[in-house]
């Protein structure tokens, strides 16, 4: 069977053949051509060592070469060439001690974690699938290349890979597998949380986000972090029509958690500060009813940036009267927050006020007239009302 290869790919392939090496496409991008998805990145597997491989491109990047990974650039694009290889032992559970190359395919096959990921391709030879990959596409099945437990206790990141993939491609996780979750799921606790982090957003942000609830199920939430393991999974519901955005999926797992677990949580996976700050506006707002008036909409929307409030429409299920107003307040420019007031601090401080906290609590209370009434915002207008509550 012959497949569509980018071109730079198979530019990648001819030279190293013609150079006497193997190289073939392999694992996610071979397993999504046989699922007919677009392929997100192209990885090729080759015989040919890093310095060789180097020596055949003339722009590389010797992005994990230690692991035999080298980068080919061509037209604007990476492409990793990583060196058959066979993981030496795994010492903490997740980085191999060593990494020893191969001169045989079906020894780097069967280092990958599953079935579906470990296949390679290249047109004069076809799909090579040593460990039932293609049968397992077929059944929608996650299982682990040889046995499950080795597997897993090697590197414990793999549990959650599982999930993640069934979550994404909405497989279920073969019987052996599943068992296996369960057993080794206590190493996970020796696992970077930055990575387990990466794993469970890719989950949250699938076509099957309910998948997660392996999670909860096998017992692994307790050594992702007590606080993650608390979430009550039961009362959980996260649509798949809910935005896939990172803080707006991971702010429906945490909707009922109190706010400040909610953080503990976020914080405990090391998430970016800019994820946790907007899921703590999506949790105050939970649940939280808008008035649907203009007045009440401006006061909401100038309380968050413009993408949180698309996000809380979804979140809270507004209605059409409240989205409506959204796009009416977004054409005609309405001010909703200080930035946008036509006074500022120093308009003030022109017109002979004095510095201090009483000139914010007056631009406050500007911007509290103008939030209800729009028309108020021009700046002559604006500095005399301000003047006279100077006064007052
Ligand atoms: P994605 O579409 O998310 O990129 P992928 O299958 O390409 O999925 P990667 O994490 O990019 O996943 O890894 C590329 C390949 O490397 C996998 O298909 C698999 O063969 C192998 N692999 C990656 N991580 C592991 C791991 N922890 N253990 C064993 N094999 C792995
Ligand atoms: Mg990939």
């Amino acid at each position: 069977m012959q497949m569509r290869l980018p071109l730079q790919v198979e530019r990648i392939l001819d030279i190293l053949n013609a150079n006497g090496y193997e190289a073939y496409a392999v694992g996610g991008c071979v397993r999504d051509l046989l699922l007919g998805r677009e392929p997100k990145d192209w990885d090729i597997t080759t015989s040919a060592r890093p310095k060789q491989v180097k020596s055949l491109f003339p722009r590389t990047v010797d992005t994990g070469i230690r692991h035999g990974t080298i980068t080919v650039l061509m037209d604007g694009k990476g492409y990793e060439v990583t060196t058959y290889r066979i993981d030496g032992e795994y010492e903490d559970g997740r980085h191999p001690s060593r990494v020893e190359y191969t001169a045989n395919l079906l020894e780097d096959l069967k280092r990958r974690d599953f079935t579906i990921n470990a296949m390679a391709y290249r047109h004069d030879v076809g799909v090579v699938d040593a460990f039932g990959g293609r049968e397992d596409l077929e059944k929608k099945s996650i299982r682990c290349v040889g046995d499950a437990i080795e597997r897993f206790t090697e590197d414990a990141l793999r549990i959650l890979r599982a999930i993640r993939f069934s979550a994404q491609l909405g497989f279920s996780v073969e019987e052996k597998t599943w068992e296996a979750i369960g057993v080794i799921a206590p190493n996970l606790a020796k696992v970077s949380k930055e990575r387990i982090q990466v794993e469970l957003s890719k989950t949250l942000l699938s076509g099957h986000p309910e998948q997660m609830g392996g999670v909860f199920e096998q017992g692994v939430s307790g050594y992702i972090s007590p606080a993650f393991a608390r979430i009550p999974w039961g009362q959980i519901r996260i649509p798949a029509s809910l935005p896939a955005r990172k803080y707006v999926r991971w702010a429906a797992l945490l909707r009922q958690t109190d706010p400040e677990e909610a953080v503990r949580v976020l914080k405990d996976l090391k998430m970016d500060n800019g994820t946790v700050a907007k899921v703590k506006t999506l949790l105050a707002w939970s649940g939280k009813e808008v008035q649907p008036e203009p007045a009440p909409v401006r006061r909401a929307m100038g309380s968050m940036e413009a993408e949180v409030w698309d996000a809380l429409l979804d979140f809270n299920a507004y209605g059409p009267r409240i989205r409506s107003l959204t796009r009416q307040i977004r054409e005609k420019g309405d001010c909703l927050d200080l930035k946008h007031l036509a006074v500022n601090g120093q308009d003030l401080i022109d017109a002979g006020m004095k510095p201090g906290r009483e000139l914010g609590q007056i631009l406050n209370r500007l911007l509290d007239m103008v939030l209800e009434c729009p028309e108020k915002n021009r700046k002559e207008a604006l500095l005399e009302i301000g003047k006279a509550m100077g006064k007052g």
